[in-house]
């Protein structure tokens, strides 16, 4: 009876928290609008009286354009000899768009909203999901399910409520790209992916922008400013596009939170250098982090390209943005969704189901798991065997010799009925592995489509995906 009740209360404690985290979201998203509003009548205000010379909008009383808010809110910076009035007065009349609102985006619009910059926009067509918050830092549990623009801009709104938040629920297209950017005097690429790359670059030079570009990976970060003042863009530096395998993002490969961090800090610090005037900005130059030794290192990168498609002598892409497809020409998906092969027949397979239903009725059998053996640790299925991809071909020993124990184990089978499955991740790499045990004489093995994900998604809900 006593377990009973305590079942209860937690239910009941479970359906109260749930409740008062809708009102908490509720509220906060009307303190946003709220914001919001709130701003549009002060700028408009702001404007009225500048229209009518009145002394508190500052202007001609104190010799510049700073309002006594301003000046206040701002006052660290304005007390920097470097920086001063003038770069202040020129970072409040300046705009910048920030690409991506993820790991690398995060710090960056923070510190862009809290510095005064005249007019920010965001862009990104995703929504927040938990493993996002371990380095996505601007946004918070009570916007999980929603979207990043809507939680990035109420965040910002919250440190400053004075500047202009554009938002831009959508992903940057080549259909979209010219009239977003246009918009804007300085762009922030903080994306993750190689079509984004190209796709960006390509923009700032047919739009004359500057752009700041940053990338985080594992325990690793980069960063430079393109297409500015004679500089080379991003195309003058990579004219082809490095291979796909080569191309790995957060979510196959994993990335410590502090690194995109520390890179989309040094994003906005560059882009309020450019803004400002102050400084001299890392163009021609390329910053590279790496967090594990702690070092970082400034390389000197090649100017401009005369041979570049994008900003060279004879450009051929000013025709061509709207119909380039960078997809193709990246071999790598514009969106974050993971990569789906189909290299094997249906015959070679298994959903996820299927081999719950082989379990439950005990059909002898060997499972190998060929993820990396730090994924392995993470979560496994019981009694899978870990032979890592890259390792398949030489531990092939392995695998007979499983296959012989069963077979001893259950005397009555052929060799042949000891069934081998191959799971993976997502089911792309195991596909991989199934072709090549088919080469090695293993031709009955087959994989699991959908790998672990689609195990916790059909079969066990509480499996954990990551
Ligand atoms: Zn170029």
């Amino acid at each position: 009876m006593e377990s009973n009740g305590g079942v209860d209360e937690s239910s009941r404690l479970l359906r109260e928290l749930q409740s008062l985290k809708d009102s908490k979201r509720d509220i906060e998203a009307r303190i946003s609008v709220i914001e919001s509003q709130l701003q549009q009548i002060k700028s408009s205000q702001q404007s009225n009286k500048k229209s009518s010379s009145d002394y508190s909008a500052g202007g001609s009383e104190f010799g510049h354009d700073l309002t006594p808010d301003m000046i206040y809110r701002y006052s660290r910076q304005l007390l920097l000899p470097s920086f001063g009035v003038q770069g202040q007065s020129n970072l409040l009349n300046s705009s910048i768009l920030v690409i991506g609102a993820g790991g690398l985006g995060s710090p960056a619009l923070l510190y862009l909203a809290a510095c005064g910059v005249g007019r920010l926009g965001m862009v990104d067509h995703d929504v927040v999901e938990l493993n996002n918050l371990h380095r996505q830092i601007i946004h918070g549990e009570s916007y999980i399910g929603r979207s990043k623009v809507e939680s990035a801009a109420a965040a910002c709104r919250s440190i400053n409520s004075t500047i202009e938040i554009v938002e831009h629920k959508e992903a940057l297209r080549t259909s979209n790209a010219l009239d977003i950017v246009s918009k804007y005097d300085i762009v922030i690429d903080a994306t993750d992916n190689a079509p984004s790359r190209y796709l960006i670059s390509d923009c700032c030079v047919l739009l004359g922008k500057p752009l700041v570009s940053g990338a985080a990976l594992g325990l690793e970060g980069q960063l430079a400013v393109y297409n500015y003042n004679g500089g080379p863009c991003y195309r003058c530096l990579f004219p082809t596009p490095p291979p796909t395998t080569a191309c790995q993002r957060c979510s196959d490969s994993g990335v410590l939170g502090v690194v995109p961090g520390v890179i989309g800090c040094l994003q906005a610090l560059e882009a309020i250098k450019l803004a400002s005037l102050v400084g001299e900005p890392l163009s021609e130059r390329m910053l590279l982090f790496d967090a594990l030794s702690a070092r970082i290192r400034i390389v000197k990168i090649r100017g401009r390209s005369l041979q570049c498609e994008a900003c060279g002598e004879n450009p051929t892409l000013t025709q061509q943005f709207q119909q380039f497809d960078y997809e193709k020409f990246t071999q790598s998906p514009l969106s974050s969704a993971p990569l789906s092969l189909k290299l094997l027949t249906s015959g070679s397979r298994i959903s996820s189901k299927e081999y719950d239903e082989l379990i439950k009725k005990g059909s002898p059998h060997v499972l190998i798991d060929v993820r990396p053996s730090h994924h392995h640790k993470i979560v496994s299925l019981p009694k899978s065997i870990n032979i890592p991809l890259a390792s398949l071909e030489f531990r092939l020993p392995e695998i007979s010799s499983q296959l012989k124990s069963v077979q001893e184990s259950n005397e009555t089978l052929n060799g042949s009925d000891v069934g081998l499955y191959v799971v993976c991740r997502r089911g792309n790499d195991s596909q991989r592995a199934v072709q090549l045990l088919h080469k090695m004489g293993f031709t009955s093995a087959k994989d699991i489509v959908g790998g672990l994900e689609s195990w916790a998604h059909d079969v066990d809900q509480r499996f954990p995906t990551y």
